[in-house]
């Protein structure tokens, strides 16, 4: 599935926190998680760092970290300031209150920026409407367990 972004992944970030990768999992706990967030958020849009480790050879996406910043009403103008106090960060999730997960210019810049991966949700808010990119902005898949 992600075959040809975990090749990417390794052959430039060889010597990053995530030397061997064979495959990203996310937790279904933290999808529930980031579904009620971006819930509980509308009609605002929520970010978030998401937190992880390499557990032998799979990526495992496990943790949230809040973000505090300032959205408009249309699409969220982020820049991550504040960093979680770990160097397992793989990249933001954040929502979008519409009913597209493209992400926009801005989001690109950001998802440049810091980590590999990063997730947003639109509404309806389901396991379906969360998009997976990596950091050049290109959807991939993870494995959901
Ligand atoms: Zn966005």
């Amino acid at each position: 599935m992600t075959n040809k972004f975990i090749e990417k992944i390794k052959k430039k970030f060889k010597n990053f926190i995530f030397p061997e990768i064979n495959e990203i999992i996310m937790k279904k706990e933290l999808i529930e998680n980031i579904i009620n967030i971006a819930k509980d958020s509308y009609p605002k849009e929520f970010l978030a760092w998401m937190i992880g480790n390499n557990r032998k050879g799979v990526l495992m996406i496990e943790n949230l970290e809040m973000q505090t910043y300032y959205a408009n009403n249309n699409s969220a103008i982020f820049e991550p300031t504040w960093l979680p106090n770990t160097s397992n960060i793989i990249g933001t999730v954040h929502s979008h209150p519409g009913y597209s997960n493209r992400a926009s210019r801005a989001d690109l810049r950001v998802f440049n920026k810091r980590g590999l991966i990063h997730a947003i949700i639109c509404m309806p808010y389901t396991q379906e409407t969360i998009q997976f990119y990596d950091k050049y902005g290109e959807k991939i898949n993870i494995k959901i367990e």
